[in-house]
């Protein structure tokens, strides 16, 4: 199936700098093939007129693109945690009903003046992410634009023991893994200049000084290469120790309250214990800015949010920390009209969802809200 490259292939692929429109579709396709391995399950991977793959009993599909321009901008995403990112958003949602990820088709649209050099870095960072995940590439398809470019991934995974954004209860906690904030900082971040190299290390700061280096860091990274918590999820699923979930992508608020609609139930939520990512919080702080509406409202976490009944919350917490993936318990689901309000200093207050809508807002504006 792989086929080895022409000796005049191998000639032009040893200059990266050049261009994929000297380069021409044909041996930019033998390149890739070349690199991308055949994994588990995969009886015809990358290179015939479609793939073949064995499933188990329900299979897991799911899409997501990022477009330059909408998603990110070439000039602040090295290519190589673009090609992670990319990866980690679909596996963030196949971790969301409770799957394993197993294999992705990946297409891109280029412009003819792209190098090789960009295509493979963008690819090395696909490969990465899916040998962490233990997941193969079986396909995928090339497009010439002149427009944005475009990386568009379909991800399939396992899945026998499903969540879902229904089935919350009256009565359930509101669970969230990791800390919240620190995309949506990364985001405004890289508008004000600070950078990350391809291998994920603080290039620059940006408008901030050198004593905030740890800080920017750690929020850039966040923006740039997420990591979900995607074996926890399968952990909970198998034992069904959850009712209801969801990756919390667009904002903490707005996919709360999906899950309220979804689950025809009321979210009351308590401030005080959201997990704020603290380099978030410093950051934001020393600007005097609002860090709980970024963990509000920030959006791009890609965490996971759970309904878990009171009594299996111990369970839960305990898987956590067996993957040493903080936990906090943020509230309660109740009966109600699905809707999410807030305990306050007053009682309690309604919180109006503020979450990214892609229709609405461009790159820089709809995933920072304001403080
Ligand atoms: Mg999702």
């Amino acid at each position: 199936m792989l086929r080895s490259c022409t000796e005049a292939g191998e000639r032009a692929l040893s200059d990266t700098a050049r261009t994929i429109g000297e380069l021409g579709e044909r041996a930019l396709l033998r390149h890739l093939r070349a690199r991308i391995p055949a994994g588990e399950g995969v009886v015809v991977g990358v290179g015939d007129d479609a793939a073949a793959i064995t499933t188990g009993p329900l299979t897991l599909v799911t899409t997501d693109v990022l477009v330059e321009g909408t998603h990110f901008k070439l000039e602040w995403a090295p290519p190589r945690l673009l090609g992670r990112k990319a990866l980690s958003i679909s596996i963030s949602d196949v971790a969301a009903m409770g799957g394993i990820p197993r294999q992705a088709v990946v297409s891109l649209c280029l412009r003819p003046e792209i190098t090789l050099e960009f295509v493979d870095a963008l690819y090395d960072g696909l490969l990465e992410r899916a040998a962490e995940a233990g997941l193969s590439i079986v396909g995928g398809n090339l497009a010439s634009t002149t427009g944005p470019i475009v990386v568009d991934v379909t991800l399939l995974g396992h899945g026998d023991h499903l969540l879902r954004r229904k089935g919350a209860l009256p009565g359930d906690r509101i669970a969230v893994t990791g800390m919240l904030g620190a995309a949506a900082t990364g985001l405004r971040l890289l508008a004000e200049g600070a950078r990350l190299d391809a291998d994920g290390a603080l290039m620059a700061t940006g408008l901030w000084t050198e004593s905030s280096r740890r800080p920017i860091e750690r929020c850039l990274r966040a923006q740039l290469d997420p990591a979900p918590p995607w074996i926890l999820a399968r952990s909970l699923a198998e034992q069904h120790l959850v009712h209801a979930a969801i990756d919390l992508s667009d904002g903490f608020s707005g996919d709360l309250l999906t899950v309220c609609e979804d689950s025809e139930v009321a979210a009351l939520i308590d401030p005080a214990a959201l997990p704020i990512d603290p380099h978030a919080a410093s950051l934001t702080r020393a600007r005097g800015g609002d860090a709980l509406g970024l963990a509000l409202h920030g959006g791009e976490d890609y965490q996971l949010l759970f309904a878990v009944a009171p009594e299996a919350l111990a369970s839960v917490r305990e898987l956590a920390s067996m993957w040493e993936i903080p936990l906090a318990d943020v509230g309660e689901f109740v009966a109600g009209k699905p809707g999410v309000a807030q305990r306050s200093s007053d009682g309690v207050r309604p919180l109006k969802p503020r979450s990214h809508d892609h229709f609405l807002t461009t790159l820089g504006m709809g995933m920072t809200p304001q403080p």
